[in-house]
């Protein structure tokens, strides 16, 4: 049985509208996998460290019969392929972050894998995409989208290219 997940995406590198296009067709070809939906793409300030370009994020949803471990190393192979370094400081600029936002309504807490994705439920760049692709639904410990939608500070996001 196919599990829906959804992953978040993110660049701010070697131009980040194509960056982010070309992961959508890697996730695209994912084995054992369709991608059910692809939200707009929308650029976004920097969290962190303000001297860096903004990021342009998306948000897609796709239903798998791959394990989380299984997803995550396929995600981390699809960075490393665009170019991703792994040693970049926390927040900083990268070509493309590819990040397992929700697997089902399970929670997972390893070192390796923390899903829900932490601080995906306080971010605009994150609920914002994914609502307009997931509806109202709920995220694991943090309740209804739309409640946490009107909580979120919406501090700099733009709409740029449309889903
Ligand atoms: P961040 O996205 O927080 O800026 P990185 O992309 O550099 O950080 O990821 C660092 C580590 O986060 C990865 O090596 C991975 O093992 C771990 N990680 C934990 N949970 C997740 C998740 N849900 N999705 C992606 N990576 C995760
Ligand atoms: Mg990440």
């Amino acid at each position: 049985m196919t599990i829906r997940v959804y992953v978040g995406i993110g660049s701010n590198l070697n131009d980040p509208v194509a960056q982010v296009k070309e992961a959508i067709e890697e996730l695209e070809v994912l084995p054992d996998t369709i991608m059910e939906a692809c939200s707009s793409l929308y650029s976004c300030k920097p969290m962190g460290p303000q001297d860096q370009p903004d990021f342009v994020n998306a948000v897609v949803a796709l239903d798998t019969l791959l394990s989380p471990a299984d997803l995550l190393q396929r995600l981390q192979r699809i960075e490393e392929l665009q170019g991703r370094e792994r040693d970049g400081e926390k927040w900083g600029p990268r070509i493309l972050d590819l990040d397992l936002l929700m697997y089902g309504k399970k929670v997972i807490d390893t070192d390796e894998l923390k899903v829900p994705h932490p601080g995906m439920h306080e971010r605009d760049f994150v609920i914002i995409p994914l609502a307009e692709i997931a509806g109202n639904i709920s995220i694991p410990g943090h309740g209804l989208l739309t409640t946490l939608i009107n909580k979120v500070e919406n501090h700099s996001l733009k709409k740029l290219i449309t889903g």
